[in-house]
């Protein structure tokens, strides 16, 4: 677990597993991606807001999500996730969600080098979502599943960062340091890897970037 203060409160962030996060912020427990091969979701809390990048089964799993949601579980989710949750609010890139508060944006996530053999890239731009959380003034990204792509030029200032590092549906090692160029947060955590060599990264990034993965 790691607690960040922002000037909201504390929020601590436990990574799951590949891109499953749990935000605890004020009370609320917010999921980010929560996926069932990772984690028992059933000694989980119930959660008070889910965050889904995108459709693919690592990120929309009912499997995890059957233990958590609740009620008056708010969901915030891209456009391909909601025929699974007609109760999601749809949030394209640009556009914007407030959650008590917390702002909510939608930024691309997409691949332009990684495609499937038809061509077609494995993640489309426009189809999936990174998004950024704003605690009042403390920013944190949540990537998706995105190469470096050159919006990533254009999100303002980062705090913490959650950028994926895998092939062939993300970044390579060289991929995801120009992202994080591009992007220049403060803080990283590299997430969405089937393998990282910390020491290796930690000498190919800009400095002023934080690695905090162990
Ligand atoms: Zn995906
Ligand atoms: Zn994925």
């Amino acid at each position: 677990m790691n607690r960040f203060k922002t000037p909201m409160g504390e929020i601590e962030i436990t990574i799951l597993g590949h891109a499953s996060l749990v935000i605890k912020w004020a009370g609320k427990n917010i999921f980010v991606d929560p996926y069932s091969e990772v984690a028992d979701y059933s000694l989980q809390p119930k959660a008070d807001l889910v965050l889904l990048t995108h459709h693919h089964y690592d990120h929309l799993d009912n499997e995890a999500l059957r233990h958590i949601i609740a009620t008056d579980t708010v969901f915030v989710t891209n456009q391909g996730c909601k025929e699974h949750l007609p109760h999601a609010n749809v949030l394209i890139q640009g556009d914007k969600f407030n959650y008590h508060d917390v702002g909510i944006e939608a930024v691309y996530a997409y691949n332009i080098v990684n495609k499937n053999d038809d061509g077609k890239p494995f993640h489309p731009r426009g189809e999936g979502n990174g998004y950024i959380l704003d605690f009042g003034g403390y920013r944190v990204y949540i990537a998706g599943d995105t190469e470096d792509i050159p919006e990533m030029r254009h999100l303002g200032e980062i705090d913490l960062a959650f950028m994926p590092k895998n092939l062939p549906y993300t970044m390579s090692d060289p991929m995801f340091v120009k992202a994080v160029e591009m992007v220049m947060p403060k803080r990283l955590f590299a997430y969405h890897y089937f393998e990282l060599d910390v020491p290796k990264l930690k000498a190919m990034l800009p400095r002023g970037v934080e690695l905090m993965n162990k």
